[in-house]
């Protein structure tokens, strides 16, 4: 068993909430359940097998396609068991690829943590306008598009200004560096903030998560709050 997994299996006594996955130890194996789904009786939840639980997991209530992994929206109403902790770890990084051995990572007394600065510096190409973006545009950016609304990780990186979340905000998931959605975001924000172009007014039902170029996308729309309070801090400044 690799150390990440054995680290795992000491923190899980009876019961760990992942995510939004309860993990239960069993007579033999373990239960995985959706962490609302905790009281609800095994007869009334799906039992999905592993590729079953990874098909489960790309879709959000709805049929949306669920580009991040840890947003807030994996769907309720399935159990899924595993008869080992190799099987138990399939299951696991099916719903949340990696997390397990971020969450040891995050634990060393040096964690592997890379600032968005540090991050923004390596890309090319189309992306280099990331580093364009001032401390407190990036600092918009990175509270809107990690919000809790959007993302259960919990943000150990940042950039100058900017906290990184508390223990216990999110989950017990850590974001050790800047994902490649948040890269995204960034680069639409450089370019928002290129053209000074105000949010848009109308209201309009959200556009997909990972549609950027939407002004009704929900990351966009929350990127238009932080920018107002961000105003309104400098104005009594
Ligand atoms: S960068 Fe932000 S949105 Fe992406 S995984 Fe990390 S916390 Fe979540």
């Amino acid at each position: 068993m690799n150390p990440d997994m054995r680290a795992f299996l000491a923190a899980l006594d009876t019961e760990i909430v992942f995510g939004q996955v309860a993990v239960r130890r069993l007579e033999r194996g373990f239960e995985l359940r959706h962490e609302s789904d905790r009281s609800a009786a095994a007869d009334n939840l799906t039992t999905l097998k592993g590729t079953e639980l990874r098909t489960w997991s790309q879709q959000a209530a709805g049929g949306a396609f669920r580009p991040l992994k840890s947003a807030p929206n994996l769907r309720a109403g399935w159990r899924a068991l595993a008869a080992d902790s190799a099987a138990l770890e399939l299951l696991l990084h099916y719903l949340y690829p990696g997390a397990v051995a971020d969450w040891f990572a995050a634990q060393a007394a040096a964690p592997p943590i890379t600032s968005y600065r540090q991050f923004t510096a390596r890309q090319t190409g189309m992306y280099r306008i990331t580093t364009m973006l001032q401390d407190a545009i990036a600092g918009a950016a990175i509270r809107a598009c990690c919000h809790v609304d959007f993302c259960l990780k919990r943000r150990l990186w940042s950039v100058e200004g900017l906290e990184a979340d508390a223990a216990g905000a999110k989950s017990l998931i850590p974001c050790l560096e800047p994902c490649a959605l948040l890269l995204e975001f960034a680069r639409k924000v450089a370019r928002l903030e290129q053209n000074d172009a105000p949010p848009s007014e109308e209201p309009q039902a959200d556009a997909a998560e990972g549609d950027f170029d939407a002004p009704s996308n929900p990351r966009r729309k929350r990127f238009g709050l932080e920018k107002q309070a961000l105003a309104a801090k400098r104005a009594v400044e």
